[in-house]
């Protein structure tokens, strides 16, 4: 059983594969972060006085550093999630090559000064440009679901946009981290990514210690926590929480493609994906075919090959209960629903036919390899039981009608909605991943994520020389009839009203250009 152990000051733990202990590694004194932070802005004030290219160049080094170092993240990804191999190499490994080729090209144009033109008429003389500053450092957590993929999603455009990061990564997968900060070094040198280490009083300890904006992907309950830290701390905070992602099957969906991606979209990564489909919506003739074939394609799934252990003994603690609740209020098992008899965490994949929609296992999060198909009337009944939930991340409908398939994605609560296929946009970098909800307002990817990493600053150059301006004080007659005309020019006035607003402009310039 795996056991969460930070004992005087060491972090140990279990692999939850077999069991077996893992080396243990110092934890951060809380009480040095506020030093560290100090640190961190100092290396990150460096980086931002490169110019935006030399910043993206850093970035391919950076990919490539990383990727330098693939056996020992794939090795490490082993020993602590037990996730297969080929999950480490497809979600985890891979998109960094992708992360680094969009963030050096594509994105990083969403960092060049945008010119905003200002009236004129207004503003005779003036130019104005809109761009975004990096805010210093950025505070980010992390969780151990892709613990090299998630953080890097947040790394890539907070160096790109010259911010320095202190990064505590989830206290289950504090190891597969240290590459991550190795590379780092190797590429920023010392101070620009700082690696520390803890559990949740580390976390919110690092809210507190002076960082400039938190980045945050975990629960729910701990996500509301580091709110509360961040507004105290009065700092931007992204916060991508959890999610019961549903799946709207209509009539006419092809049944041997939907099957198929409703098992990858369930059982990937052993459910443990905030994307995870964990409610399956399919309509009255749909349904009994569809479960038969989802519960054929999840008895063939060889664990080690097509999927890994739970991360720990709470999380296969949850299924447990889960999949106990949905069969106590009449859920047909028509496959898995036990523990594998074997050490480690291990789960097998479940299917569940017929669960009552307020069960616990429909209505919380269940974060593992489950997999319930709900029977609804139609296709109206269906979106309304998706969209009847806290949880709002991503979703999917599955039809060989792609324009009704649309209509139906878009009548779908969620920030990454799909037509025939599910969830696999967290890896694409240009694509904003999102929530709304409990599954929390943060955006991870795309130009969007920019917003909470880099702050907009507007630059306002002013060529006139002449010695005042119109608006300037002192005030007086000539420049209240200005003032009035303009209002009644802009309004819904009619054409008699506004003619004389315009003689009134006329001579409220002139007499304010003699200085009344
Ligand atoms: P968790 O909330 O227990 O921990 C996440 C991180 O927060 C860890 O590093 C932890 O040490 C830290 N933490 C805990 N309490 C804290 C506090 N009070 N202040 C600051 N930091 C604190 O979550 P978890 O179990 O590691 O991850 C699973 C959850 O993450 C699931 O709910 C899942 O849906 C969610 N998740 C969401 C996304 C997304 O993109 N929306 C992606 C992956 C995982």
């Amino acid at each position: 059983m795996t056991t969460l152990l930070i004992e005087n000051g060491r972090i140990g733990g279990t692999s939850p594969a077999d069991g077996s202990p893992l080396p243990s590694l110092a934890a951060t004194d809380p009480a040095q972060l506020p030093a560290i932070v100090s640190r961190a802005r100092a290396a990150g004030a460096r980086i931002a006085a490169l110019s935006l290219e030399e910043r993206a160049e850093l970035l391919v080094h950076f990919g490539r550093a990383l990727l330098a170092r693939r056996e020992e993240i794939r090795s490490l990804l082993a020993a602590e999630t037990g996730k297969p191999d080929a999950e480490a190499w497809l979600h985890e490994i891979g998109p960094i090559a992708d992360l680094a080729a969009y963030w050096s090209g594509d994105g990083a144009a969403a960092l060049v000064a945008e010119p905003v033109p200002l009236d004129p008429v207004s503003y005779p003389g003036k130019e104005a440009v809109v761009e975004r500053v990096a805010r210093g450092v950025i505070g980010l957590i992390t969780p151990w679901n892709f613990p090299v993929a998630i953080p890097l999603r947040t790394l890539f455009p907070a160096l790109l946009a010259g911010n320095a990061v202190v990064f505590k990564p989830s206290e289950y997968t504090p190891r597969v981290a240290e590459p991550i900060a190795l590379a780092a070094l190797e590429v920023y040198g010392p101070d620009v990514v700082t690696l520390v280490q803890g559990g949740g009083d580390v976390g919110g300890a690092l809210i507190a210690s002076g960082v400039d904006a938190v980045v945050f992907t975990g629960s729910v309950k701990s996500g509301r926590r580091v709110a509360a830290a961040a507004a105290e701390a009065l700092i931007p905070a992204g916060l991508e929480l959890g999610g019961k992602d549903p799946a709207v099957v209509l009539d006419d969906a092809d049944l041997e493609r939907t099957a198929r991606g409703l098992v990858w979209g369930a059982m990937m990564n052993a459910g443990q994906n905030c994307a995870s489909i964990e409610r399956v919506y399919a309509t009255t003739k749909t349904a009994p075919k569809l479960a038969e074939k989802v519960a054929a394609l999840v008895r063939e799934l060889t664990p080690g090959r097509d999927y890994g252990p739970l991360v720990n003994a709470a999380q296969l603690a949850i299924v447990e209960r889960h999949v106990a609740s949905a069969k106590k209020a009449g859920a047909k098992v028509l496959a898995g629903g036990e523990r594998l008899d074997r050490p480690g965490n291990w789960y097998a994949p479940t299917v569940l036919l017929d669960v009552p929609a307020n069960d616990e296992s429909i209505v919380d999060e269940t974060f593992g390899p489950v997999l319930p198909i709900l029977t609804v009337a139609d296709e109206a009944a269906a979106i309304a039981a998706a969209n009847e939930s806290r949880f709002g991340l991503t979703a999917s409908v599955w039809t060989r009608d792609l324009v009704r398939g649309e209509k139906v994605a878009r009548a779908l609560k969620a920030g990454v909605a799909m037509v025939n296929n599910h969830g696999f946009t967290g890896a694409v970098p240009s694509l904003p991943w999102s929530g709304v909800g409990e599954s929390g307002h943060g955006v991870t990817n795309s130009p969007h994520t920019l917003d909470v990493l880099t702050r907009p600053r507007a630059i306002v150059v002013d060529a006139r020389t002449a010695d005042r301006e119109l608006f300037w004080m002192p005030y007086g007659d000539g420049l209240l009839a200005v003032g009035r005309s303009l209002a009644v020019l802009r309004s819904g006035a009619g054409l008699g009203e506004k003619a004389g607003a315009v003689k009134s402009l006329a001579s409220g310039f002139v007499r304010r250009l003699r200085g009344e």
